[in-house]
């Protein structure tokens, strides 16, 4: 079941150093949120702390409330790891196990998570989910095959169907077209768009035209000066913020003349 995501007063730090201040949204369910913005302040951050990946850098921590469902995702009774299960990503280049087949990808995250699974089961799995990335028909005929053999755009369909097998509520995605190819781009913008009906997307891109395209709704991130914590500008539909945003870093930001 897609969820939403409540993010108050969340401050992240790398050690001393403040990355990101004061964020404030609300991700809405069974929708795309883009996050957008000048390098460096701080989306890729922001994003990994929705599922806790931030702390597993050593001195790393994030402070405020993320809440999922009525849970805090930070509540000290919570375990990571089952929030990453539930809160899948997707990166930036495609990162198949490179010595496992496609089949042993998509049910790789089901393998750790329940040690016992019946033939037909992990099957029906693996097919479900190649189809759910629009994969399964490019793929039903070399399942054995390695996943490193797939082209990129192969690869990264291969890494969603590895992420949407665990059935999780989110899936975060970090610039996942910036290693493909325009074709490979746009059949994950299409797989993006038929996802959402599923899922709650939250996606990190540096293209603001691809954020237009895949999104409804767009958060704008950034910082006054290197070395100053990344801010969340303006958080709005996707259609208002690239047609009459509230804030005028936002429109600067948006119509190049900035960043
Ligand atoms: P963006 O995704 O918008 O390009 P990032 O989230 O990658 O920005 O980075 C935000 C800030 O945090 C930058 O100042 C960056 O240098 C810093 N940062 C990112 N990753 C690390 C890290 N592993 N250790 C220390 N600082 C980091």
């Amino acid at each position: 079941m897609a969820k939403s995501i409540d993010v108050s007063d969340v401050n992240i730090y790398y050690g001393d150093f403040l990355a990101v201040e004061g964020v404030n949204m609300t991700i809405r369910a069974k929708s795309v949120t883009a996050f957008i913005g000048p390098s460096g302040c701080g989306k890729s951050t922001v994003l990994r702390s929705l599922n806790r990946m931030h702390e597993v850098i050593p001195g790393a921590r994030v402070e405020g409330k993320i809440v999922v469902d009525g849970q805090d995702l930070y509540a000290p009774e919570v375990d990571p790891v089952a929030v990453r299960r539930q809160v899948g990503m997707v990166f930036q280049r495609p990162n198949p196990f490179p010595t496992m087949s496609i089949y042993e990808n998509v049910i790789s995250g089901l393998r750790l998570n329940s040690k016992r699974m019946n033939k037909s089961t992990a099957d029906g799995v693996v097919e479900k989910s190649l189809r759910g990335a629009n994969l399964w028909n490019e793929v039903k005929d070399r399942l054995n095959k390695p996943g490193a053999g797939l082209s990129g755009g192969q690869q990264q369909r291969l890494c969603i169907a590895r992420a949407i097998a665990v059935q999780p509520d989110v899936l975060l995605m970090d610039e996942p077209c910036s290693a493909l190819d325009p074709i490979s781009t746009s059949a994950i913008e299409d797989l993006i768009h038929e996802l959402k009906s599923d899922y709650t997307i939250v996606i990190v891109t540096h293209n603001m035209q691809q954020a237009a395209r895949v999104s409804d709704e767009t958060g704008f991130f950034n910082l006054k000066a290197t070395g100053e914590p990344g801010r969340l500008v303006e958080f709005n539909p996707t259609k208002k913020m690239f047609s009459n945003p509230d804030e005028s870093a936002t429109e600067a930001y948006i119509s190049g003349r900035f960043g």
